[in-house]
């Protein structure tokens, strides 16, 4: 007869005492450990919708769509496709917000069953900025405001990105484009993309 060995035998009383180690799942709920990685979720508010998640994801589950036209503001959907996601965290690595305090981050979620497929997905909304002048998407609003935040005093050589930020903080004046009319220059005090701005920028020769 074999006796068992004593750490097999500690490992036997332990789970006397404590329990199985092993969950009766689907039974009762599972209770993921402390450290698991799961599903990563969108944080609505710190999110800045700039697609950066999206660039890197390796599995093609982040998305999004620019709604211009229609009811409201135009506006940019992040969606999150669950069913394609492989919790690999890349996404938290890559979001722009400061490590600790992302706005993609994984969650301890792990049991993503759904009987459709087509509702394997979350989504968050976020305010588009279009150029004032041909109407393309410059980006969210909120990201134009974090980067003149970053760039503090820096952002003042960008009227795009100081005006964002004035108007998000209520101090954009707004009389001082009717003003700027009268001396022909009313496109510095207007949020413009790119292109638009060096067209404002340079003149062609005659
Ligand atoms: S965890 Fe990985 S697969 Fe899932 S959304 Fe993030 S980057 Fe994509
Ligand atoms: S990288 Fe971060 S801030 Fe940018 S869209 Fe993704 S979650 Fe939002």
């Amino acid at each position: 007869m074999k006796y068992p060995k004593l750490r097999e035998l500690a490992e036997a009383i332990k789970a006397v005492i404590k329990g199985p180690y092993t969950s009766s799942f689907p039974a009762e709920p599972h209770e993921a450990h402390p450290n698991f990685r799961g599903q990563p979720e969108f944080d609505q508010k710190k999110c800045l919708g700039c697609l950066a998640c999206e660039e890197e994801c390796p599995s093609t589950a982040i998305t999004h769509q620019d709604i211009l036209e229609g009811e409201g503001a135009p506006k940019r959907i992040m969606i999150h496709h669950t069913d394609d996601c492989i919790f690999c965290g890349v996404c938290q690595d890559a979001c722009m917000r400061e490590t600790g305090d992302e706005a993609i981050r994984q969650t301890q979620k792990w049991e993503l069953s759904y009987f459709d497929r087509s509702e394997a997905y979350e989504t968050i909304e976020k305010e588009l900025q279009l150029c004032e002048m041909c109407g393309d998407v410059i980006a969210t609003k909120d990201h134009l405001v974090y980067l003149a935040e970053k760039l503090g005093e820096l952002s003042f050589s960008s009227p795009t990105l100081y005006l964002a930020r004035l108007r998000k903080l209520g101090l954009a004046d707004d009389n001082i484009e009717a003003v700027m009319k009268d001396e022909g220059r009313s496109d510095r005090v207007k949020i413009l993309c790119a292109k638009c701005r060096r067209a404002t920028a340079t003149y062609e020769d005659e």
